[in-house]
């Protein structure tokens, strides 16, 4: 579980000025329990080619197939189907500011139809999981940067995802906690066997945590491999 295949994806955008090649012919065999980093520059077409793995953006030509289910030009029941067990957390952590951080890691469960009684105990396991012991009645303008990510991953993790989509998701943090965010995900893909797919414009991201990498230039992937291989020092 938790495999992704991109067969042949193009992402085309109509634009004032033409038609824009966002993702050009891109193949990618994501492996079970992987974890698998997208590098490339501002623009190359990173951000489009994961929301395509949940469905936020349908390529113009190709398929995505996540666990067997093909999630390109799914819609409605089918779509959410298909992306049930696929979570994404976000550069700017996307968390409800009016709610508390429980309510926040709440809200999947709730959605989902989860009972009062199991979900304030899945939250409360969440909430010891990504260290924020003690901070469930805080509200997201209370907590640091990190802490607001540790909301966001115990949100995407609440409904027992097998893909982890992470979309920028230490951008906005300073090294140390950035580190720390890595370690966390290190250790959620180790317990729970989960496939993390990270896309970063950070080298030191993809170095710390990722087992292959694809470098994306202008739409296309121009290497993959292990990341001891592609980043091989000289
Ligand atoms: P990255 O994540 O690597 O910075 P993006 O996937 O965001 O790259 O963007 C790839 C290219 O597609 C860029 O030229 C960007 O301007 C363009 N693009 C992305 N989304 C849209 C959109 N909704 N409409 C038009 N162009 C877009
Ligand atoms: P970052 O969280 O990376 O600093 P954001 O733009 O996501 O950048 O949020 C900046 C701050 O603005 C947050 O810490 C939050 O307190 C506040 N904020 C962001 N979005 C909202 C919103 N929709 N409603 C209320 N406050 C918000």
């Amino acid at each position: 579980d938790g495999v992704i295949t991109i067969s042949n994806v193009k992402k085309l955008f109509n634009t004032k000025s033409g038609t824009l090649t966002a993702v050009d012919d891109v193949n990618l065999q994501i492996n079970e329990g992987e974890i698998f980093g997208v590098i490339g520059y501002s623009g190359a077409g990173k951000s489009t080619l994961i929301r395509m793995l949940n469905g936020l953006e349908s390529p113009t030509s190709g398929m995505v197939d996540v666990n067997g289910k093909v999630i390109s030009n799914s819609k409605g029941s089918d779509l959410r189907r298909a992306r049930q067990k696929i979570s994404m957390i976000f550069q700017h952590f996307n968390l409800l500011w009016s709610r508390t951080v429980r309510e926040n890691i709440s809200f999947p469960l709730e959605i989902a139809g989860v009972g009062k009684r199991e979900r304030d105990k899945r939250v409360d396991e969440l909430i010891e999981l990504v260290g924020l012991d003690g901070r469930g009645d805080a509200y997201p303008s209370q907590l640091s940067g990190g802490q607001k990510q540790r909301v966001g991953i115990a949100r995407a993790l609440a409904n027992e995802p097998e893909v982890l989509l992470c979309d920028e998701a230490t951008s906005a943090l300073d090294p140390q906690t950035t580190d720390a965010i890595l370690e966390l995900l290190v250790d959620i893909n180790k317990r729970m066997g989960l496939t993390i797919v990270l896309i970063t414009h950070e080298m030191h991201v993809i170095r710390k945590i990722c087992h292959r990498v694809a470098v994306m230039e202008e739409g296309r992937v121009v290497e993959l491999g292990d990341v001891l291989d592609v980043f091989k020092q000289p």
